[in-house]
């Protein structure tokens, strides 16, 4: 396995359709290149979805086992709000919540990716309490689980929670079981929350502030999208690599960090089924690579394949 990521040199991927059960996620990911990939673990529209079958879960993990070097990431389903203020939709956010961790862990996931809430007039404050005790919960009736609950930095569109380090830092510190917490950051969201990664400068304050308020050693993986909106929109709107107000030199820099060497990077691009715009964002990604800087690689403390 291990040999695997070095001939590949990069943790590079995209997130997965679903359609076919999650093994075909799989599939289409390593198709594509893929080294790491993320995938809903059910329809993320709706609150509930139909249980995983023994035969689709025996199925996925032989064909990670065989060819998925890198850590695989779930998304949650968007209806999700941790923070929600009305009882029964904090109730069917927990509950769904609760369902697909369990799904992770059956499956074998490494991360399982939130965004953290949206506060919806109850103000910021209230709405990181809500999201700590509502996580609080969930890993109690959850106990001894190895996948990682990570948390989504986000563009703080509306009334989201998120947008700032220092909403994941006071979110963690809220948690009891803080080992369980991660983060991730997505680069279209950060830039559109006003840490401006395009240029040298930006780049290197962004992540000595990430550094400073949250910790290197909590960050599980990248999500790479360019941003369509300017630097502190706070909108949210993808575009591809290259394409978007973030540009090739913030992707560049990030791409040849050897901090993040071990941490998985995956597109969330607009894409058709045939992927062919995963595979040209991730040969512009790659291209980007110096050449010296591929080789070292050592798994990051968050996951390590075989250690679980
Ligand atoms: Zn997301
Ligand atoms: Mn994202
Ligand atoms: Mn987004």
């Amino acid at each position: 396995m291990m040999a695997m990521i070095r001939s590949s040199g990069i943790l590079l991927g995209a997130h997965m359709s679903i359609v076919g059960g999650v093994s075909s996620a799989v599939r289409r990911a390593v198709s594509i290149g893929c080294t790491t990939f993320q995938m809903f673990v059910k329809n993320n529209n709706r609150w509930k979805g139909s249980p995983l079958t023994d035969q689709e879960v025996a199925t996925y993990k032989e064909l990670i086992s065989k060819a998925m070097p890198g850590p695989v990431v779930v998304h949650d389903t968007y209806l999700i709000n941790l923070a929600a203020i009305d009882a029964s939709v904090l109730k069917k956010s927990v509950q769904t919540f609760r369902d697909e961790l369990e799904r992770c862990e059956r499956l074998g996931v490494t991360f399982y990716n939130f965004h953290p809430g949206s506060h919806r007039g109850q103000g910021e404050r209230e709405g990181i309490k809500r999201i700590a005790e509502s996580l609080n919960l969930l890993h109690e009736q959850t106990p001894g689980y190895v996948v990682k609950s990570v948390l989504e930095a986000t563009a703080g569109q509306g009334t989201a929670i998120g947008y700032r380090f220092e909403h994941l830092r006071e979110i963690i510190d809220l948690v009891e079981q803080s080992s369980r917490m991660a983060v991730c950051i997505d680069t279209c969201h950060l830039f559109a929350a006003g840490y401006d990664i395009s240029t040298e400068r930006g780049y290197e304050k962004t992540f000595r502030d990430f550094e400073d308020i949250v910790g290197l050693e909590r960050l599980a993986a990248f999500h790479l999208n360019d941003s369509k909106r300017e630097l502190g929109s706070r909108v949210d709107r993808h575009d591809h690599i290259g394409k978007g107000k973030i540009g090739k030199k913030g992707f560049a820099l990030l791409m040849n960090d050897p901090r993040f060497t071990a941490i998985p990077k995956i597109l969330e691009t607009p894409k058709g089924p045939d992927m062919k715009e995963d595979v040209e964002n991730m040969r512009i990604l790659k291209r980007m690579v110096r050449k010296n800087e591929q080789s070292a690689f050592a798994p990051s403390r968050l996951w390590r394949n075989g250690e679980q």
